[in-house]
Parts: structure tokens; C-alpha cells; sequence
């Protein structure tokens, strides 16, 4: 065996682990609840960890199910949200609320398999501070998510200065330095694997394949794929705003090398109709302009949210958990 380790892993361990916490949303999963419960402790037997679950407003028995398997289970920490508040929401919950050395984040379906959570731990091991997963397939997704992923991480690309893994989900372990780096950002409109990739530190990718969903049907429809996506450009770009002033530009260049033309053809004396020109123009810059305005529209509302300063999240029970003061109910930080 020691050698076989040897040959593997020529690196010493600079890290060992106090505590793993393994932190999963919930929303409305109560057909996959307990395979999921044994299928982590299954993978994690022999180590200190604890399981963070997110019951981000179910309406299902999900909320039943998590408090008997938190009173069979201390290593359980749930922490209940008052209503639905999203998938990146309810995993900064969880976060918040995990107490480990270092940090997972996976999906509840079984899509991230937690047999993969030992290997991150073993680059964590030798020092790497985030360790993301990275699907080299994905099994049971539709052929319209995967073109839509790829236009999305295509355009990601192209409109913002962070260089995302294109086949990282949101399946990644931090060490807890990063993590509360992570932590200190507080921005309404998250986008966890942009914001994992702007803290820096060191990071890995461990390759992996992602299965189909265990049971039941994917929570983001497709009005919420457009919305995230937005988030995630608009939350590391301005781009956008950049693309309404260079339109501006160009449209004035266009208007402005008519003027000659124009003229040129006026003094020449041919005939202009200009109607149909006239109206296309028109109708042209109109939609130009709205579009802008919508755009900047987006990026006025996202500042209001953030103005506003609401809590994250408000959590409704704890389950598991240290007892908090009554007026810290909303958020712990
Ligand atoms: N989820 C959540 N809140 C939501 C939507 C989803 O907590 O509003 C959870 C869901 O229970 C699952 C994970 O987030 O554990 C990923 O969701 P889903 O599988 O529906 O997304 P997909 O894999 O299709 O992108
Ligand atoms: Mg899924």
C-alpha cells in the first residue's frame, strides 16, 4: 500500500483534516434525499465531516425527511430557508454555515457523484486551496442545455475577464481561507463559480463525469437559465454597456458620412425619394436606443438590489446547529 501511495503522491501532505463539511441545496428533492445522505456517508466513511443541507423552501416532504435525518444523524447540520430564495442563495447558506477546514459544494441530485470528494481532499491535502470538478461528460442532459451552456460559456468568455473552466459546475472544495474570501462578497446577483475563479489562490481541476439526475426534474427552467446567465455576465462585465456606446459611435460615423453624400447628390441634382431610407433609419436607431436603454436598464436594477442591502436569505429553522441570538435570524455575518 505505501508504495503504491508513494508512486501516486511524491508530494508530502502540508494539510491535514480537522473537518470536512459537505454542504448541498434542496429544493423540492424528497424522491433522492435519503439516497443522497447514504451515498455521501458511504464515500466519506472514516472522516470527520459534517453535512450542511439547504432546504431552500421546499414544498415537498423534503423538510420532514431532513429533520429525521438530522435527529438520526448529528454530523446533519439543516438549516431551513423561510421560502425559495434560488440555487446560488441557498449554497451561500450553507457556506455560511459550515464550520469545516475545508469546504464542498455539490449538487443534492447525485448529477456530482460524492465518490469524487476523497480525490479533491487529496489535492487539498498538498496544499491546493480550491479544487473544482470538472465534467469531461454529462450524461441525461438534453441537447438544447448543452448548445445553451456552450453559447452561454462562449459569450461568458467573450464579454468577461475571468477565465472560466467552460465544464466546472458549481461541484468544487475550498480550503477555508478562500472560502471566507468567497464569503466576504456579499453581491445579491451570484455567480459562485465566476466569483471561486476572481479570489485567486491556488486551484485544480479534478476530472470527472456527471451522471444523469438520480430522480425527479431540473429546477431551472429555461426563463431561469436566461436569468442566471445574465447575472453571471452582467455581474463580471460592463461589456454590455461598452457595446451600447460603441453602436452609439458607429451609428454617428454612418450618420455623419451621409451628410456629404447627401449634399454631394443634392448639388449633383439626382433625385432623392428618401422615404423608405428615411423610415429604416428611424426604426433602426429607435430599436438601437431601446436596446441600450434596456440593457442599462438590467444593470440600473441590479445596482438597486444591491443598494438596498437586504439579507441574502432569512432562515426559518436550524436544525443541528448552535442556537443563534434572536436577532440574528436573518444572516450570521
Ligand atoms: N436547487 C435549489 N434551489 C433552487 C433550484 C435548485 O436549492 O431554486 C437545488 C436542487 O435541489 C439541486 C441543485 O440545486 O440539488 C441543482 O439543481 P438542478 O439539478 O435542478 O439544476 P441542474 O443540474 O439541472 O442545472
Ligand atoms: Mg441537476
Amino acid at each position: 500500500m505505501a508504495t503504491e501511495h508513494e508512486h501516486r503522491d511524491p508530494l508530502p501532505h502540508v494539510r491535514t483534516l480537522k473537518l470536512l463539511s459537505v454542504v448541498a441545496p434542496v429544493f423540492n428533492e424528497d424522491q433522492l434525499l435519503d439516497v443522497f445522505y447514504a451515498r455521501v456517508c458511504k464515500a466519506l466513511e472514516g472522516l470527520p465531516f459534517e453535512l450542511v443541507l439547504v432546504d431552500d423552501g421546499s414544498s415537498d416532504r423534503t423538510p420532514e425527511l431532513l429533520a429525521a435525518i438530522a435527529a438520526a444523524d448529528e454530523r446533519v447540520r439543516v438549516i431551513e430557508l423561510s421560502r425559495n430564495f434560488g440555487h446560488q442563495t441557498a449554497i451561500t447558506a450553507g457556506l455560511d454555515h459550515a464550520s469545516g477546514d475545508a469546504v464542498v459544494m455539490i449538487d443534492a441530485d447525485l448529477q456530482d457523484p460524492p465518490e469524487v470528494i476523497p480525490q479533491m481532499l487529496d489535492h487539498w491535502r498538498r496544499g491546493t486551496d480550491v479544487v473544482y470538478a470538472v465534467r469531461h461528460r454529462r450524461d441525461g442532459e438534453t441537447h438544447f442545455k448543452l448548445l445553451t451552456a456552450r453559447i452561454f460559456y462562449k459569450l461568458f468568455d467573450a464579454l468577461a475577464n475571468v477565465p472560466l473552466e467552460h465544464d466546472s459546475g458549481d461541484f468544487r472544495l475550498l480550503d477555508r481561507a478562500p472560502l471566507d474570501a468567497l464569503l466576504a462578497m456579499r453581491e445579491r446577483n451570484r455567480f459562485l463559480r465566476g466569483m471561486t475563479v476572481w479570489i485567486g489562490y491556488t486551484q485544480t481541476a479534478v476530472p470527472y463525469e456527471r451522471d444523469a439526475r438520480y430522480a425527479g426534474e431540473t429546477k431551472y427552467t429555461l426563463g431561469r437559465m436566461l436569468r442566471f446567465s445574465f447575472d453571471a455576465i452582467s455581474s463580471f462585465s460592463h461589456r454590455p454597456l461598452q457595446l451600447a456606446t460603441l453602436f452609439g459611435f458607429l451609428v454617428s460615423l454612418i450618420a455623419f458620412i451621409a451628410i456629404p453624400v447627401v449634399l454631394a447628390l443634392r448639388i449633383v441634382g439626382s433625385y432623392l425619394p428618401g422615404f423608405g431610407s428615411l423610415t429604416i433609419a428611424i426604426l433602426l436607431l429607435g430599436g438601437i436606443q431601446l436596446m441600450a436603454i434596456g440593457l442599462i436598464g438590467e444593470y440600473v436594477g441590479r445596482i438597486y438590489d444591491e443598494v438596498k442591502g437586504r439579507p441574502l436569505y432569512v432562515v426559518r429553522t436550524r436544525r443541528n446547529m448552535p442556537p443563534v441570538d434572536a436577532d440574528d435570524i436573518a444572516e450570521p455575518r
